[in-house]
């Protein structure tokens, strides 16, 4: 298997569709923003391929030098992903946390290693492999209790085993927010990002400007099971696909771009044709087609 767990968002540079509702407002044509999928598939293929022996540790760019330094020929134990967040656990205690952000981006390079290109902020290597981590938001050394704290403040992650749902459930019960805000809430549900939130609500039939305080229990329950089912999928497939194979005539791999959506940054609808509407919830666009998310 090919190691590009950023295939999926380079994905996303793609124009999705003909036009969309959202480039009326003026919005952006992308959303690059890596989601809780990627961060998971990142944190396994860094398992994969740096944990268990000594990795080397550089700052090709500077602005890492010291925090490389230290890490320089620890050995890898764990890279773990909490939502968006990915924790690298090291012999000596020490835990790298690196939150892409945005535009971060932490990439592959197959032996024969080339030369860092760009602005890379921190390289991690063996003889086989290098990762290159450029344009994150945090690039930080922490203690294990730093990282707990952290944790701490993180809601129930789709994709791993000790989320806890009963306690996304009740924030959820207890909100007058909009559903469409308080999905995006990454200490109610750990992962999810713009992509997510507009296709989950879509295949959940919910208005994103509900009250969360109005989700039914078995509504919950449908939310939570797509989001777990659709991260999953995006985590193995390294891209965002929301669409059934068995709706678009094609398997998830063969689908084309403009195929892998429902709502999200569309003109029309792909279950019924009717037009995409946008609104700004929880500060970002969020997409919804107005005939099966009935408000
Ligand atoms: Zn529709």
């Amino acid at each position: 298997m090919a190691i590009a767990p950023w295939s999926s968002t380079n994905s996303y540079s793609e124009k999705l569709g003909l036009g969309c509702a959202g480039c009326e407002l003026g919005l952006r044509q992308t959303d690059p923003m890596p989601e809780g999928h990627t961060i998971h598939r990142l944190a396994r293929l860094l398992n994969a391929s740096l944990a268990g022996s000594p990795v080397q540790a550089s700052s090709p760019q500077g602005r890492f030098a010291e925090g490389a330094e230290r890490l320089d020929e620890l050995t890898l134990l764990s890279a773990q992903a909490w939502g968006k967040y990915l924790f690298c656990e090291f012999d000596s205690g020490d835990v790298l946390h690196v939150h892409l952000g945005l535009i971060g981006k932490f990439r592959s390079r197959k032996a024969p290693i080339p030369d860092p290109v760009g602005q890379v902020r921190l390289r991690l290597q063996n003889e086989a492999i290098a990762w290159d981590l450029s344009g994150p938001t945090r690039c930080e050394l922490m203690s294990p209790s730093e990282q707990e704290q952290i944790v701490a403040r993180l809601g129930a992650d789709p994709l791993r085993s000790d989320a806890d749902v009963p306690a996304a459930q009740a924030k959820f019960a207890a909100s007058r927010q909009a559903v469409g805000a308080l999905v995006l809430d990454q200490s109610v549900i750990a992962g999810i990002g713009n992509v997510y939130r507009a296709e989950l609500l879509f295949l959940c039939g919910i208005h994103p400007a509900r009250q969360s305080n109005s989700v039914t229990e078995s509504e919950f329950a449908l939310l939570w099971s797509e989001t777990v089912r659709l991260l999953r999928i995006g985590e193995r497939m390294g891209r965002i696909v929301t669409t059934d194979p068995a709706e678009i005539g094609a398997t998830r791999s063969r689908m084309k771009s403009e195929d892998r959506l429902y709502a999200y940054h569309r003109k029309t609808c792909k279950r019924c044709g009717s037009n995409i509407e946008v609104l700004k919830i929880g500060g970002r666009p969020i997409w919804f087609c107005p005939s099966c998310q009935p408000a």
